[in-house]
């Protein structure tokens, strides 16, 4: 396994395939993306991917914008589901559209799925809770394993929802995920008006959980209670960047060390297009690992 140079292991990769969306939540980081350029194809995706196997990498999650927007989404995932090295694909969605793809996702090899779910109660989204809800149905009927609720937890908009999300999820036998609000340059006032911090959430599960676990990826808590799972990511916390195992690619193919920076990219689509041989496009991965180092805010 390769260690970057703080000796973190980086074993997942997390790589943006659109940044189209067909919601505009207000305070969404935009996998830290802030420009629009051409995306990459399947086969360069690949390639990158292939790659960074190479180099380690075994697990790749797939986000956006939203992925299902890409009509060519399956073909991605088939494509990199058989690169040898990878063992794990799952995805992030809104799951708008996922009624109508799980089934095909499931085919093309994804094997887990996160769901952004800010709650059903919630103004932001109310209009398509319906769609979501049936869209966690259809990933449960094709199989996806495991499915997780991202819940962004905001302070006056959904956080009285975390029981009944508690429950929900605990119904529909998916892990609630309650995701602490990142500031970003663009959503400032929204985070001045709605950040809730999740320590106390957080203390309040550990008195109430009958079993608590620390998964290695940025030391997160994951909190067993009557039936429920409930996992706590808290970005603001020292240990997150410390434990910190993923390396990002954007949509336009380029290395992208840390979610809250773009001064360090490296840019390595454009090699592909120019026909670099594979050894260089693996040095080129080894030097964007190189550049990674915790966030300090
Ligand atoms: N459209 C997809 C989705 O909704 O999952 C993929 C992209 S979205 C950026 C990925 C996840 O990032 C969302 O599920 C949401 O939980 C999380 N997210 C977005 N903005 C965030 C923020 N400002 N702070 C914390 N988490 C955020």
């Amino acid at each position: 396994m390769i260690k970057d140079r703080f000796g973190r292991e980086i074993d997942i990769l997390r790589i943006s395939v659109t940044q189209q969306c067909n919601l505009n939540c207000p305070y969404c980081h935009r996998e830290g993306e802030t420009n629009i350029e051409p995306v990459m194809s399947p086969a360069e995706i690949a390639k990158i991917v292939s790659s960074c196997a190479k180099a380690g990498i075994k697990k790749v999650k797939i986000t956006g914008g939203e992925p299902l927007i890409r009509k060519d989404i399956c073909e991605i995932i088939a494509q990199i589901s058989h690169i040898p090295g990878i063992e794990d694909i799952s995805m992030t969605t809104n799951g708008t559209m996922l009624k109508d793809t799980a089934q095909n996702l499931k085919k093309a090899g994804l094997k887990r799925i996160n769901i952004g779910c800010d709650s059903y109660t919630s103004s932001i989204l109310e209009k398509t809770a319906h769609k979501i809800k049936s869209g966690i149905i259809a990933a449960k009927d094709a199989g996806l394993d495991t499915i997780k609720l991202n819940m962004v937890v905001l302070k006056n908009v959904n956080e009285s929802d975390i029981q009944n999300m508690i429950e929900f999820s605990k119904k529909s036998g998916a892990i609630l995920q309650l995701i602490e609000l990142i500031e970003t340059k663009h959503n400032k006032q929204f985070f001045h008006d709605h950040y809730y911090p999740l320590k106390g959430i957080e203390k309040e599960l550990a008195s109430k959980a009958d079993s608590i676990e620390t998964r290695s990826m940025h030391n997160r808590k994951k909190y067993y209670l009557d039936g429920a799972v409930v996992e706590i990511v808290r970005p603001t916390r020292h240990e997150f960047c410390a434990n910190c195992r993923t390396l990002r690619i954007t949509s336009d193919g380029k290395i992208k060390p840390c979610l809250m920076r773009n001064d360090n990219l490296l840019d390595i689509v454009s090699g592909i297009r120019n026909g670099i041989k594979d050894n260089e496009l693996n040095n080129q991965i080894l030097r964007g690992i190189e550049k990674r180092e915790p966030y300090v805010r």
